[in-house]
């Protein structure tokens, strides 16, 4: 907003003229300068010339609404990205479900290179710009507004089907998304400024129906380590935070790190109150060491240190992951180092059964060694959870669509 607003002063625009803007950006979702009716046309060929609106182009995607949806984007530069949209509560009798959380990448690619992670495979790439972060969560609520809200059988429902009919042959153009047919706002605002193009006839935003919003929480845990991208993860974490922008509580957005201790130390600095999850994997570091490269470079003390600062900054509790891969982290003689760390830091362990990767030879524990493994934890007096998998069907774990379509890419080619 600071930025518009400097911007704006050097063009001699007035202030609201931003507030203006903002709405149209993060109210109503628009894709289309046309559609910003109540902004001079002069003001809106400027902004055309200095800034571009979207950045993500929708290439595939999974699952079906009120289930976990992923969605794979193409960026400008052709590298793809990913983000998941779980329902808090899965519609079970064919209501809706409300709230929903989006698991939101970072990085194409990522450089800590864990080596049961379908992200870190292919190595790093680049870091994702911060238009890149924040257009994850409007693009996905655009989906919703308009695709979406066709293929729960409430419009058209057409464009679905080419959506889901695996790896296109070119990605869906971003004029198929973006019609304006589908989104409210801009379908009244085209018409009406094909009509005028004078602020005074052109509809104001308030007298328009917003979309609606669908997301509720994020999670900084698709692609790539969210804090090795520091200052563009901060920069988009603000505007997905303001009542301007995103206007996510900050208490509603987690940030998961593999442990990179500086980073979180400078994060507790900070003065937002983001949720901080580990992925711990292994609570010595002789088991952490085998599969986190990260963790020579921040040792269990170090990173423990640094969480111990967080807490003390925040005043709040943090999560542990701990993703149980057969024979590698799932020995119950991990139990009573990881309920030691957690009683240190008053965390909770969220323990997920580890999602397959093509290509890889780890494999989940049993059922029953999933079980025992959470047991034993609760009964050292911690707070543990085993976190069934969404979307394991749809490659949701990190980076796994990506992987999928890039072979299957590769494939078709060759
Ligand atoms: N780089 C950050 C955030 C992205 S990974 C981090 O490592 O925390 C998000 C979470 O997914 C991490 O806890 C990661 O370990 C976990 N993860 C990666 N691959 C997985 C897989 N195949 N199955 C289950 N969890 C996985
Ligand atoms: Fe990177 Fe996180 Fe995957 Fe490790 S688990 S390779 S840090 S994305």
């Amino acid at each position: 907003m600071e930025e518009l607003e400097s911007q704006f002063r050097g063009w001699g625009q007035p202030a609201y003229r931003v507030k203006q803007l903002l709405e149209w950006l993060y109210v109503h979702r628009v894709s289309k300068w046309e559609a910003m009716t109540n902004l001079p046309r002069r003001l809106r060929e400027e902004l055309r010339q200095h800034y571009s609106l979207t950045s993500l182009e929708l290439v595939r995607k999974q699952g079906a609404p009120d289930t976990t949806e992923k969605f794979l984007w193409r960026l400008s530069d052709g590298a793809l990205i990913e983000s998941v949209l779980i329902p808090a509560n899965p519609a079970l009798y064919g209501e809706p479900s409300d709230r929903h959380t989006l698991c939101v990448s970072t990085q194409v690619g990522c450089a800590y290179g864990c080596k049961f992670c379908a992200s870190g495979l292919a190595g790093w790439k680049r870091h994702l710009r911060v238009e890149e972060i924040v257009e994850q969560l409007l693009a996905v609520e655009r989906w919703n507004a308009g695709a979406g809200r066709e293929a729960r059988g409430e419009g058209r429902g057409v464009e679905v089907q080419s959506l889901e009919s695996g790896v296109p042959s070119q990605g869906l153009g971003r004029e198929e998304l973006e019609d304006g047919v589908r989104d409210p706002a801009t379908r009244i605002a085209n018409c009406q400024s094909s009509i005028s193009d004078q602020a005074a006839n052109a509809p104001r935003p308030s007298t328009l129906t917003p979309p609606p919003r669908l997301v509720s929480n994020l999670v900084i845990m698709g692609m790539g380590e969210p804090l090795a991208n520091y200052e563009n993860l901060l920069k988009a974490l603000k505007i997905l935070n303001a009542p301007w922008g995103g206007g996510i509580g900050a208490r509603k957005i987690t940030i998961s790190t593999s442990g990179l201790a500086p980073q979180i130390r400078k994060l507790a600095d900070e003065p937002f109150q983001f949720r901080l999850a580990v992925s711990l994997h292994g609570a010595t570091d002789a088991t952490r060491n085998k599969i986190m490269p990260v963790n020579r470079k921040y040792p269990l003390g170090e990173l423990m240190a640094a969480c111990e600062y967080y807490e003390r900054k925040k005043g709040r509790m943090m999560t542990f992951e701990y993703v149980l891969i057969a024979g590698v982290n799932d020995g119950l003689d991990q139990v009573k180092p990881l309920a030691g760390l957690a009683r240190r830091l008053n965390a909770k362990v969220n323990l997920i059964p580890y999602n397959r990767v093509e290509g890889l030879a780890w494999e989940q524990p049993s059922d029953a060694a999933q079980e025992a493994f959470v047991k034993a934890l609760v009964k050292q007096k911690v707070s543990a959870t085993l976190r069934r998998e969404k979307g394991g069907d749809i490659d949701a774990a990190c980076g796994q669509l990506r992987l999928k379509t890039e072979r299957e890419l590769v494939g078709t080619a060759s």
